[in-house]
């Protein structure tokens, strides 16, 4: 009479390649896990239903007035109740057969129209699976296989830069064009020199590429074999290739800086984060919008965008009466946000989300920091020396100084909220997440927890009471494992904050 079907929601490869033609660029989704994830989280269920999502039943969650005693019966209900049930489930009879599949679907798995990282292997008999019960909530009657990223060669043509917003010189491999599963590679992002070094990339290499969930491939290493004796070391370029600037080298860091603050490339990077997500989110402004507001000259400097008028923008390029008024709407909106998001959008080096965060609410307001010495800022608990004087130094300057009274001038907000402990279901409780979600950032998942009432710890200890892990965790999860704190997946996680999310 009732019964819960629970399965998974995807999107096939077509659908999230012609999703992400019609997204911004800054805008793409990773991978289309990813993308059905947020689809699904729209709040306008209108959007999400024009998102091409598809759905396989995997298990009943809770039945009445019906008895099954195997994985399979389920399957076998679900479908004939009329659900999709992914055709290729097989009963395996040995644990050869088990491994026979997992095998066999390494290679064929490039063959099914939606990507998959693995396999899950389940006991069929659901007595069994009683009896094996779960650890944490982890079942240990289900288990999955994962496949390695599927890697392909390709020749390394050239490593050329890029300046960043902050002045960094930036690496990338061109690479001879090359399709990975479906997606042409071109290039590569490669971190910094040392990154080309320790990896022995030379020009002229053959060299493995990977896209592991990441849009920007990966270059995993050379193919030494292949080396024919015309490989070129690489060397990063002495002067800056946008303004001829001596490219500066810090002594003991890996980065390299155009020091030129008038470095066009810095300009326009350090104008296209301001309005990026992660800083005051002017969220119908794009990179390319960006570029235009640049090459007219409309913005020079961030602190313009504030004095935009409707007639500008309509001059420009694709711009029709109804997305000038949303930008002037998302210009307007962006004066109310938080006070870290403007510490970001300053575009000070080394200034990220957390640390922005901590020198809001330790100064309160922009005055008190403004009039802070060097020591004061170093001190603070989280920020250390380097963080601390980039701040200092960037405060100084006489032109910043004029920038933030411009900014002032416009009304834009430089106070901190304040500081409430928040309580809640999860008051009293300690979190700490490691390694990459995949459902949302680790911003957006410690502020969910805050919300709660919980409390972000800041390091592993023995008094830590939950280790989030995502994909990836390094040193944290070994050193909770030692410290025997409980540690948890992200489904454990949404399924907590899902429980308690209708008590707030
Ligand atoms: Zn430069």
């Amino acid at each position: 009479e009732k019964v819960e079907v629970r399965g998974e929601i995807y999107m096939s490869t077509k659908s999230f390649e012609q999703l992400n033609e019609q997204m911004k660029d800054d805008k793409l989704f990773a991978n289309p896990r990813n993308a059905a994830a947020g689809s699904l989280r729209q709040k306008d269920a209108r959007i999400t239903a024009t998102r091409h999502l598809d759905f396989f039943g995997y298990q009943i969650g809770y039945i009445q007035g019906m008895d099954f005693y195997l994985q399979s019966q389920a399957l076998q209900l679900i479908r004939d109740w009329g659900f999709l049930v992914n055709p290729y489930i097989q009963l395996a009879k040995s644990l050869e057969e088990v491994m026979d599949y997992c095998q066999k679907w390494e290679k064929e798995r490039f063959n099914l129209p939606y990507e998959i990282d693995g396999v899950v292997i389940k006991i069929n008999d659901l007595a069994q699976q009683q009896e094996l019960g779960t650890v944490a909530r982890d079942p240990r009657w289900s288990i999955a296989f994962k496949y390695p990223p599927t890697q392909v060669a390709t020749k390394l043509l050239d490593i050329r830069v890029n300046i960043g917003r902050t002045g960094s010189v930036n690496p990338w491999a061109a690479l001879e064009p090359v399709n990975i599963r479906g997606v042409t590679v071109s290039r590569a992002a490669l971190h910094n020199e040392g990154d080309v070094q320790r990896k022995d990339l030379r020009i002229g290499d053959w060299v493995l590429v990977q896209r592991a969930g990441e849009v920007i491939p990966q270059v995993v290493k050379p193919v030494e074999e292949r080396r024919t004796g015309q490989e070129e070391v690489y060397h990063l370029p002495e002067r800056c290739p946008l303004c001829d600037t001596p490219i500066l080298r810090i002594p003991d860091q890996a980065m390299a800086y155009c020091p030129n603050e008038e470095c066009p490339a810095r300009n326009l990077e350090s104008i296209i984060h301001f309005v990026s997500r992660g800083a005051m989110d002017i969220d119908t402004i794009g990179e390319k919008m960006c570029e235009q507001l640049v090459t007219t000259g409309y913005v020079k400097s961030v602190a313009d965008f504030y004095t935009l008028t409707r007639e500008q923008l309509l001059s420009l390029e694709g711009v029709k009466d109804r997305s000038a008024d949303k930008m002037i709407a998302a210009i307007e909106a962006s004066k109310h946000r938080n006070f870290w998001r403007l510490l970001i959008g300053l575009n000070i080096r080394y200034m990220g989300e957390k640390t922005a965060q901590i020198i809001a609410s330790a100064f309160g307001n922009i005055d008190n920091l403004l009039v802070a010495g060097e020591a004061e800022i170093v001190g603070v608990p989280g920020i250390g020396p380097i963080i601390g004087q980039s701040v200092y130094n960037w405060l100084q300057a006489e032109k910043n100084r004029a920038l933030i009274e411009r900014l002032r001038q416009a009304g834009v907000n430089m106070q901190a909220e304040q500081q409430e402990e928040t309580t809640g279901p999860l008051s009293g409780q300690s979190f700490l997440l490691t390694g990459r979600l995949n459902t949302m950032t680790r911003p957006a998942a410690e502020e969910a927890i805050v919300k709660l009432g919980g409390k972000i710890a800041s390091g592993v200890s023995k008094s830590l009471n939950h280790l989030i892990v995502g994909e990836g965790a390094g040193s944290k999860l070994a050193k909770a494992q030692k410290a025997g704190v409980p540690i948890h997946d992200e489904q454990w996680l949404l399924d907590l904050l899902k429980e308690h999310e209708s008590e707030v």
